[in-house]
């Protein structure tokens, strides 16, 4: 059997986020586009040059991009909304940047979330324009692979089905022309790559692992049908992720060389479909068994077996070995992370360290030389060790997991009975107005942290400092007129990041970076041992806002699911028990607010409806643990304090019940992106508890006016009944600047004023 090592993609912001640098500073005009071009030029080589000299084997082109895949696409197919004013030919610069960012005169381009992971996509528009084939970008990473290292890549091209379907501007009658004009410049970059000597295309099609309808697969016959009828001469490795495909009969028959699977995601689901339905001996097999979603060494023995069995069981007569996904969703080297604890450290594996983990493993399965090799032993010792690791395993917290009580998830009263008690306490007019918990982050704010963080200032002017923002805004939100206020979270960046730094359990990467969206970079933190609350976290900063004011400030805190989903997590226990402890922890913080004498504590959960898995049949069971894990943390209250939680970044049509069953006395939710389809959706499922429609979209400098904000109220208040009725902004206003917020949060207490006056 023939065995070869590739990944399905590689990082593409380098170790040091240089890529990161260099488009921004096209961006500041600090470069010229022949010099940016040529920095970027070096950078893809590099990479591929880094790669090869860890032993891979076939290396992918295609996977870099200059902002976004999608967007590449799109550019490449002439997919030009017509607001950026382009007249064809090869797509400039400017343009392509202005349909990711912006411009005076024309907005963004919209952006999602790619599949269950937190990268951000942009959303191509179809507006039913003629499709052109602007310039066929891959055949010119191809070229240069070639002609510059002497190297015959693997190209990867988004296949046309997900282009579609994560698409947008169309419906079911302008999707058939939308095909008809886009698969015609698929053949003819296929073939373009055919001719220039590409033996294979990575056709990625993640969108086969959702649910798909009958037509669906019918569709995706017909696509690959035409392609393999146009282009006969390349091969295509057709390559899905992050679950296992939901048509693999078909897919297994259909005209494709090879055909790809992520066994660290759905490995159960394509093991049955090996099982039942077999696997053709003429494809390729693409065993992506090495995770690319998750940042641990594997154990190379269980890799190797792992693979073993797949080969066995599909029969294939040649198999690649590969990533799971794309290691972008990891960061580039554990190399350079010199200040991490080594027991760690050594457990740990990024995209370079993966890599090697392939062409190991691809070596073990070729020549069957796994057994007693010292990777091998070197890799079960690093887990080993990790796991007698003291952070590891808590023995109080290991004990305080196993005392919680079934009364622990509930109120002790239904929040009926409990919003007179709560009402008596806070004594809040109708339509109370609040904000969603940070103020504008200025200059000033950003630069006096990072003094501090660099120890250019010490802990306590810090505090100081953070006190008199506070103060500051505690004044200002008196003077606007807001019923419920809030410190304003100065003393924060990342809303997790905080968490994770006050709890134990968590570690730090130095520059672990993943990109979030074009040039924005995260660094989550890691989860690897048993999360403890050790010392209040927010206590100070809230309560000294509380002694300057009669009015309730809120206590404000990030939900359990949010700091989940937003760390790269251990994996030898399951997300359920990790949420759970994170839930403890945070119980514990609760109780450390009411004893301060703080009524309201608002837990922020906006990943919990992002988090949800790719397929519907999974989500109960999410779902389950998720909701469980905010009960578990804000259980505890007394019935006079009030529990309000914060959603955001998503669609909430039809997700009325999970958010019932939280069991919050109230929430505030982002509308901006679907106020209609929510009131529709409340509409048909009333919501029993307290609840804010964001009155205003927060992502823009612009001030509603009170008319606006007005006939929003009015909206809302045809689904919301008065008793649970918030007003409030869609979301935190860190990134506002100080007059539009101020601004805008006096037109929406106007707005509450007028609505008081007309009941
Ligand atoms: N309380 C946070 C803030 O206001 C919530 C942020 C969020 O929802 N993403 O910034
Ligand atoms: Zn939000």
């Amino acid at each position: 059997m023939k065995v070869v090592s590739t990944a399905i993609g590689y990082p593409y912001i380098g170790e040091n986020r240089e890529w990161k640098r260099c488009v921004e500073s096209i961006w500041n005009g600090h470069l010229t586009e022949e010099q940016f071009l040529s920095d970027m030029k070096e950078m893809r080589l590099n990479h591929l040059r880094r790669q090869q000299s860890l032993g891979l084997e076939f290396l992918t082109v295609g996977d870099f991009t200059l902002y976004d895949r999608m967007l590449d696409h799109a550019a490449m197919f002439g997919m030009v909304p017509s607001r950026y004013g382009w007249s064809g030919g090869k797509l400039d610069l400017a343009t392509y940047y202005k349909m990711a960012r912006g411009a005076r005169d024309a907005v963004a381009s919209e952006m999602t979330k790619w599949f269950n992971t937190n990268y951000h996509y942009i959303v191509p528009e179809y507006e039913g324009q003629p499709l052109q084939l602007t310039n066929n970008y891959l055949l010119d990473y191809f070229m240069e692979a070639k002609e510059e290292l002497g190297l015959v890549t693997k190209p990867a091209i988004i296949g046309p089905f997900t282009f579609v379907q994560l698409s947008k501007g169309y419906d079911e009658l302008s999707k058939a022309s939308f095909y008809l004009k886009l698969l015609p410049l698929y053949a003819q970059v296929l073939q373009q790559l055919s001719d220039a000597g590409a033996e294979w295309v990575q056709v990625e099609e993640p969108a086969l692992v959702l649910s798909l309808t009958p037509d669906d697969v019918k569709l995706v016959q017909f696509i690959y049908r035409q392609l393999a009828q146009e282009v006969p001469s390349v091969k295509i490795m057709l390559q899905t992720y992050f679950e296992g495909p939901s048509c693999f009969e078909e897919l297994s028959r259909m005209p494709v060389a090879g055909i790809g699977l992520d066994f660290a995601h759905g490995g159960k689901k394509n093991m049955a479909s090996l099982t039942k339905h077999g696997f053709p001996k003429e494809k390729v097999l693409g065993i992506g068994l090495v995770n690319g979603r998750d940042i641990w060494r594997a154990n190379l023995a269980e890799l190797a077996v792992d693979i073993k069995a797949v080969v066995s069981l599909s029969g294939v007569n040649e198999a690649w070995i590969q990533s799971s996904c794309s290691l972008q969703h990891v960061p580039v080297t554990v190399k350079l992370e010199s200040d991490l604890d080594p027991v760690l450290k050594n457990a740990l594996s990024f995209a370079d360290e993966k890599i090697v983990e392939i062409t190991q493993v691809a070596s073990y399965v070729r020549d069957e030389t796994w057994y007693g090799n010292r990777s091998v032993s070197e890799s079960i010792l690093a887990i080993q060790e990790l796991a007698r690791h003291k952070e590891r395993k808590n023995e109080f917290v290991r004990e305080l997991v196993t005392k919680v009580e079934p009364e622990d998830y509930r109120r002790p009263l239904a929040f009926r009975d409990r919003q007179p008690l709560q009402q008596k306490v806070l004594k809040l007019p109708d339509y109370p107005t609040t904000t969603i918990g940070s103020f504008p982050q200025s200059g000033e704010v950003k630069r006096t942290r990072k003094a501090w963080r660099n120890q250019e200032i010490k802990d306590d002017a810090y505090a100081d400092f953070v006190k008199k923002e506070s103060a500051r805004w505690i004044e200002i939100q008196e003077e606007i007129g807001l019923d419920v206020l809030v410190h304003g979270e100065f003393e924060r960046t990342d809303m997790v990041e905080y968490f994770a730094e006050k709890l134990s359990g968590f570690a730090f990467t130095k520059d672990g970076w993943v990109v979030s969206y074009g040039s924005r970079c995260v660094k989550p933190p890691i989860i690897y041992g048993d999360v403890q609350w050790t010392a209040p976290m927010t206590v100070k900063e809230v309560a000294e806002a509380q002694a300057l004011t009669s009015k309730p400030v809120k206590g404000m805190l990030t939900g359990p699911v949010t700091i989940l989903n937003w760390s790269f997590v251990r994996d030898d226990l399951t997300k359920a028990q990790v949420a759970s402890q994170i839930a403890l922890a945070l119980r514990e913080e609760i109780r450390a607010l009411e004893d301060a004498g703080i009524s309201i504590i608002q837990v922020d959960e906006p990943a919990l409806r992002e988090g949800l898995p790719l397929r519907k049949e999974n989500w109960d069971d999410y779902l389950a643990w998720g909701v469980q894990a905010f009960r578990l943390a804000t259980g505890s209250v007394k019935n006079e304090t009030q529990i309000h939680t914060h959603m955001c970044y998503c669609d909430f049509n039809d997700f009325i019940e999970p958010i019932t069953a939280l069991d919050a006395d109230v929430i505030s939710i982002e509308t901006s992106r679907s106020h209609g389809e929510l009131i529709q959706s409340l509409k048909r499922n009333p919501y029993p508890l307290g609840i804010g429609l964001g009155v205003y979209d927060i992502h823009s400098p612009r001030v509603p006016s009170i008319e606006e904000i007005d006939s929003i109220l009015d909206d809302s208040l045809k689904v919301i009944p008065k008793e649970q009725f918030w007003v409030n902004p869609d979301c935190g206003l860190k990134t506002r600047k100080e007059e539009e917020t101020i601004a805008s949060l006096k037109n929406m207490v106007e707005a509450a004023r007028k609505l008081r006056q007309k009941q």
